[in-house]
């Protein structure tokens, strides 16, 4: 009932019956009022009471109770898991331990707390990003070559996730004691510029050269107070290796930003990081530089030697050459000793210019072996037949025993198993006086490609003492003091034989004994070519009768200095070469092939006006087939293939040896008669 209704009625009544006490006639008004208000829930409740059973009144009620009782543990539930929540925030935590706490002030601790429980899994979410944005950012700087490149390209994979207006890596040039900035970002959706938060562009480097000091000492410099210039930033040192290399900062205009610890971490470990692939990057930029350095020494070393070959070379020419000459011109017999003396020294010097150089080829691993096809009888024939006037000399036989199952056709590198035939071969010659020396080709096995050989070189001679063994194979070792001046040689021969056998995948091996002779054996496992069916064509090369005379034939000599004309004339003489042409430098020679026809040209490389390389290439623009020989006092191995390439057909290093030349020009001429 209305209270003002109530205080009316009661006055009334007061004033008809003032002989009724006022309380019970208030509590009378009292009951009248609630029973109005409670009418309709009084009335369902009779009127319910009075359609129920008794009985079902009770189970009612019990029900009521079990629900109450369900509901307040429930409630205590809710607040106990509350309570045991770790990261429930201090505030609502003091809320939810208040004694009298009601179920909406309950509603709101947990909504509060699943806002903070969102905001966490959005930090977390972003420091998944960073993570993955420094990953994927340090793996683009590993990989590339450019550093500055890779840095900027780097940075801007990890600031994008870093949630920073602006972000930079700067490099500290200490020449010029200041910062290089390598890297600038700046955030598109921002200008602070515009907004006068910086008072111009540079601001960041004024902040980094103000805290060189600490960065310097790996201390990262942290700032999270507003200021005018800069509200928030994160300055990272970077180390290479144990150098203070720069740093790289990470700046938050927009407001009062707090970097929290978890991204802090990251980033420190993201310049941490950084500094290491700087580090890597000096590194191998350092050593790309030592490597062209080195390569420049070698080259230079190469080109070293290969002048200074060239130079003692031509000399040598005219010593070696005149004193064959007149050893042959039947001298007095008082002078020939002294010719003998002077051809065995000026030899020797020549095999030490020519072990010095290839040795040195060898150790700085400039020697590859080749693969081409080659007849290893013939090689062997070749060898012996080329050693056997020193042979002679010592009153020593030369045996061959090759096995006949040795196939017609291998595939190597002739050259260089030809070079270690002949250091091996003439060792045991040099060292063999009234004996034998046997060079032997075994056959140890064969699949269908390949076959296994042993190659022994034995001689008869004066043997080696079981403790030089190792050391003859040492450079510049020889097995006594007394051998050089006996028997010449410079100790290099072995071990370049050695590294050559290592080349070819295999080991040398020596047995000997003082007194007993020497023997070298090695074994090679080399590819063969399947032989041709007509079995009588294989050794073609032997039974055909090749022409001895050169009588007649034109020959053009396209050399520059007059000592080897005069040198190289004389030889062409002796083989009935009259009819010979001198022109003096390349374009002289290209001249006269031009004007005239010639059977063979002799090609110095190295001249005025035009070099041998340069005429050949001229001449065989008009003439492809006159065998063109070139004369070179270049003994580096790499000649043969620029010979070749410049369309000669052979070369010969000066001071030549007139065997393997005379050899060179009938094969020659009469290759190019046949094909004619
Ligand atoms: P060298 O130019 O002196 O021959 P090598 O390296 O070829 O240089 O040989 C080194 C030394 O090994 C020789 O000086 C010699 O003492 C010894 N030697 C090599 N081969 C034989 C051999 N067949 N018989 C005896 N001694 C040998």
């Amino acid at each position: 009932m209305n209270p003002s209704l109530h205080k009316l009625l009661l006055r009334q009544l007061r004033n008809y019956a003032p002989e009724f006490p006022a309380g019970p006639l208030e509590r009378l008004l009292q009951a009248v009022s609630d029973s109005y208000a409670h009418y309709e829930r009084d009335r369902e409740i009779l009127e319910r009471s009075m359609i129920i059973s008794a009985q079902e009144l009770t189970e009612a009620n019990q029900r009521l109770r079990g629900e109450l009782a369900a509901g307040t543990e429930a409630y205590g539930q809710l607040l106990e898991s509350l309570r045991l929540m770790e990261d429930l925030r201090p505030d609502l935590r003091e809320t939810l331990d208040a004694s009298q706490i009601r179920l909406p002030a309950v509603a709101q601790i947990v909504k509060d707390q699943v806002l903070v429980r969102k905001l966490a899994e959005q930090r977390l979410l972003r420091q998944e990003q960073l993570l993955q944005a420094v990953a994927q950012g340090l793996n683009r700087l590993l990989t590339s070559q450019d550093l500055d490149d890779a840095l900027s390209a780097c940075m801007l994979e990890v600031v994008r996730a870093s949630g920073a207006d602006l972000a930079g890596c700067y490099q500290w040039i200490a020449a010029r004691q200041d910062f290089r900035p390598v890297f600038r970002w700046m955030s598109s959706t921002y200008t602070p510029w515009a907004e006068g938060h910086a008072a111009h562009p540079g601001w960041e480097l004024d902040l980094l050269a103000a805290h060189h000091e600490m960065l310097a000492h790996k201390q990262p410099f942290l700032l999270t107070e507003d200021t005018e210039a800069c509200p928030a930033c994160c300055l990272l040192p970077v180390a290479a290796g144990d150098t203070f290399w720069g740093c790289i900062g990470f700046f938050q205009l927009r407001s009062t930003f707090v970097w929290d610890a978890a991204h802090l971490s990251i980033l420190a470990n993201f310049a941490q990081s950084t500094g290491g692939a700087i580090y890597q990057h000096q590194i191998r930029s350092e050593l790309v530089q030592a490597k062209e350095e080195a390569e420049a020494a070698t080259l230079a070393k190469s080109q070293f030697l290969s002048i200074m070959s060239h130079e003692i070379r031509t000399p040598l020419n005219a010593v070696i050459g005149f004193t064959h000459l007149l050893l042959e011109d039947q001298p007095r017999p008082d002078q020939t000793d002294n010719l003998k003396t002077l051809k065995f020294s000026a030899e020797n010097l020549l095999v030490l210019i020519n072990d010095l150089l290839d040795y040195s080829k060898i150790e700085s691993g400039k020697v590859e072996l080749e693969e081409t096809e080659f007849d290893l009888r013939h090689l062997v024939r070749s060898i012996r037949q080329s050693l056997l006037p020193r042979a002679e000399e010592n009153r020593t036989r030369i045996e061959i025993r090759i096995d006949e199952a040795l196939p017609d056709v291998l595939a190597g590198d002739p050259v260089r198993l030809g070079q270690i035939l002949v250091n091996l071969a003439s060792n045991a010659v040099k060292f063999t006086e009234d004996g034998w020396v046997r060079i032997q080709v075994r056959m140890l096995g064969r699949d269908d490609t390949h076959c296994e050989l042993e190659i022994r070189v034995r001689d008869t001679g004066i043997g080696i003492e079981p403790q030089m063994h190792e050391k003859i194979f040492e450079s510049f070792t020889q097995a006594n003091s007394s051998t050089t001046r006996k028997f010449g040689g410079t100790g290099l021969g072995l071990a370049i034989t050695r590294k050559l056998v290592e080349l070819f995948q295999s080991r040398i091996e020596l047995e000997s004994e003082p007194g007993k002779g020497a023997t070298f054996r090695f074994r090679l496992r080399m590819r063969y070519v399947a032989a041709p069916q007509q079995p009588a064509a294989s050794h073609q090369h032997e039974v055909q009768p090749a022409p001895r005379s050169l009588a007649g034939i034109r020959v053009l000599v396209v050399e520059d200095n007059p000592v080897n004309v005069r040198i190289l004339a004389q030889f062409l003489r002796k083989w009935d070469i009259d009819r010979v042409e001198v022109a003096r430098n390349g374009a002289e020679g290209v001249e006269a092939a031009r004007r005239q026809a010639f059977d063979l040209i002799f090609m110095d490389l190295q001249m005025p006006v035009m070099n041998g390389m340069e005429a050949a290439g001229q001449i065989r623009s008009f003439d492809p087939h006159t065998p063109i020989i070139a004369l070179t006092a270049d003994a580096m191995p790499e000649i043969r293939d620029l010979v070749l390439a410049a369309g000669m057909n052979d070369y010969t290093t000066k001071p030549f040896n007139p065997n393997v030349l005379y050899e060179k020009l009938i094969r020659l001429v009469q290759a190019v008669n046949g094909a004619r």
